[in-house]
Parts: structure tokens; sequence; C-alpha cells
């Protein structure tokens, strides 16, 4: 897995490897013949005699037959055919060294999560519901791929049981990242349970915020603010939001507007969790984009917004509902023709 390679830190790897003798190590487990300086014998893949050669100067090996080669954590992996984290586990507790990622980090725990969540959404057969809400909402296939929005059916305990089974996580881990929920009895169980659920990733990729909608309850449902997740200074979806290299941002308030303008091809566009646009918001607002155009209900803080944009060099542009109550009444009467000129407009002239 390279994703979790590039997390272990070189100099543990390294001291690993070193403190592991690969002819000792693979010598203890099969029959090996010393000719010269390397050592030979049969290949534990592809089996064939005399084809597998150790090479102790650069501590490898190689198979002439199959093209396996590689150094001591390969033979870990493909001889006892587990991942790479465990590999490097297995020898770390060999040389008497604490293996890494015992503790993997609360960043890796979130898009492990989010990674499960979406595939759940992929192959659970009991999916439907929910992908047909968001095609409700106006997205789609890759656009649901995109976000990586997920899912988790009624079962109590399938994240938990995936959590600290295949990724070695602990309770108190899934706990203190808010993912799982303890039961009036004592016992815990996973507690996004028959929902759609929505990660924020931040621009950095980490995984930060998963809101969930539950799907019979048609309600949402938000992930608490923390140490590591303010919600005043984050925005849903500002990743894309600087991927789409606009100079303009449209900002909404809903996952529901945005998924409607997300669904009709606009990019640049983020939404603010909150009905209200928060200054953390639009310092984030600030290192990518030019223009902010508010595309918002009229009880919010617009005066506030364009003061913002006045003293920090950029331009407000209001988007105006032309007497719609939301950003969705406004796109399903007058489409987004008006919306996609104005960007282009910025394009041009900025
Ligand atoms: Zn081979």
């Amino acid at each position: 897995m390279a994703n979790s390679k590039g997390l272990i830190p070189a100099d543990i790897i390294n001291e690993i490897k070193s403190k592991n003798d690969i002819v000792n190590y693979i010598s203890s487990r099969q029959e090996l013949f010393k000719r010269g300086k390397n050592y030979h014998g049969k290949c534990p893949v592809c089996g064939k005699l005399e084809s597998f050669v150790v090479y102790p100067e650069t501590n490898s090996f190689y198979c002439f037959a199959c093209s396996l080669g590689g150094d001591i954590i390969t033979y870990v992996m493909k001889t006892k055919n587990v991942d790479y984290k465990a590999a490097v586990s297995e020898l770390a507790i060999i040389a008497g060294i604490t293996p890494p990622e015992i503790n993997p980090s609360s960043n890796n725990l979130m898009r492990d999560a989010a990674m499960f969540y979406h595939s759940q959404l992929k192959t659970n057969s009991k999916a439907k519901s929910a992908i047909d809400q968001l095609h409700a909402w106006g997205i789609k296939g890759k656009t649901i791929v995109q976000l990586g929005i997920g899912f988790h059916d009624n079962s109590f305990n399938c994240f938990i049981e995936y959590m600290t089974k295949q990724k070695s996580y602990t309770i108190a881990q899934l706990e203190e990242a808010n993912l799982i929920a303890k039961s009036s009895k004592g016992n815990y169980c996973d507690k996004m349970r028959n929902s759609i659920i929505i990660p924020t990733i931040d621009e950095e990729g980490n995984v930060v915020c998963f809101d969930y909608y539950i799907i019979d309850k048609a309600q949402l449902y938000k992930y608490p603010n923390s140490d590591k997740f303010a919600r005043s200074k984050h925005l849903y979806s500002f990743n894309l939001a600087v991927r789409s290299e606009k100079k303009s941002v449209i900002i909404v308030s809903s996952y529901e507007d945005y998924f409607k303008l997300f669904g009709l091809g606009i990019t640049n566009v983020v939404a603010t969790y909150l009905p209200r646009i928060t200054n953390g918001q639009l310092d984030l607002l600030k290192k990518n984009f030019k223009v902010v155009m508010p595309f918002l209900p009229q009880y919010v803080n617009f005066s506030a917004c364009d003061q913002y944009c006045k003293s920090n060099g950029m331009f407000c542009e209001d988007i105006r509902l032309q007497g719609c109550d939301s950003p969705i009444e406004y796109l399903d009467k007058y489409g987004v023709d008006t919306i996609v000129e104005k960007v282009a407009e910025f394009e041009r002239i900025l």
C-alpha cells in the first residue's frame, strides 16, 4: 500500500531494515545455498528451483524466473500475503523497535474512514436510497466520486469492525474522532447509521469533518467542532474551488445549494455550513480568489461580506435571488447561464 508506505518515516524504515539481516531472515524460513557471495534457493512465490537469489551486499533478493525482487519488507509482504504496514510492524518487533503506526495519526484515520464510507456507497446493495437522494440533490456518477460522498447502512458495527480489525485503530481513537458512540449499556456502535456521509477535505487533502444526513429522518447532523476542526474557519469543498483555478468563487450556505450548482458543472463554489459567512472563512477565500459571489438568502450578512472585501482588495458581487427563496429555486426558474456568464466575465476582465 503506497499510501501507508509514505507515512512511516524513512529513518525508521532504514533502522528496521539494517537490524534485520536479509540472509538470516530468509534462511530461517527456507533453505538457501551459498554460492560465491550470494545465496540461492527455491522461489517462495513461483516455486522455481535455483532461480531465487539473495544478495547480502544490497540486502535484497531477486527471482530470475518470475522477476519478483525487492528488500526484506517485500519478501515479508509476498510470502505472508500482508500489506506494507503489517510487514514493517513484524520486522520492527523482530528487531526490538517499537512498531511504527501502532498509533496511526488522526489524519490517516479520517482518510481511512472516508474511504470506507465511500466504498460502501459504491458496493453496498442497501445504498440505493442514498443514491436516489443524491440524484434528487442534483449530483450523480462522477460528481459523487469527486466529492467523496459516503454511505453507512443500518449495521451497528461494520465501521468499528473494519477500522479496528483491518486498520488496527483503537476504540479510543475512533471515539476521539467522533465517529462512534457509546450506548446506554456501555457498548460502542457506529455513529452515522443509515446515512449519507459528506466529508470535508481541506486544501492539504486532510479529511476534517463528516456531516451526515440520516436518510429516513431526512435530517442533517453535524460533526462537532473540536481543536482540529472549527466550522467557522473551514468551507465545504474549498479544495475543489481552488482547483477550478477561477478568479471568482460562489458562496452558498447549504449542501443542497452546493450540490445543485456542482451538478450543473460549477466547481468554483463553496458552502459555509452556517447561514452566515465568517471572517475566518473569508480569510481562507482571500488566498485564492479576487471576487466572492454570495448566492445566499437575503437574511445573511451580505453587508459584512461586502465590507470585508472592500478592506481586503477584493470584489463582492451579489448574485441576487430575484424573489426566489433559495439558490435551488432560482436555478430551477432561471437556469445557470447568468452565473456562468458572470464567472466568465471576471476571468476576462481581471
Ligand atoms: Zn519466482
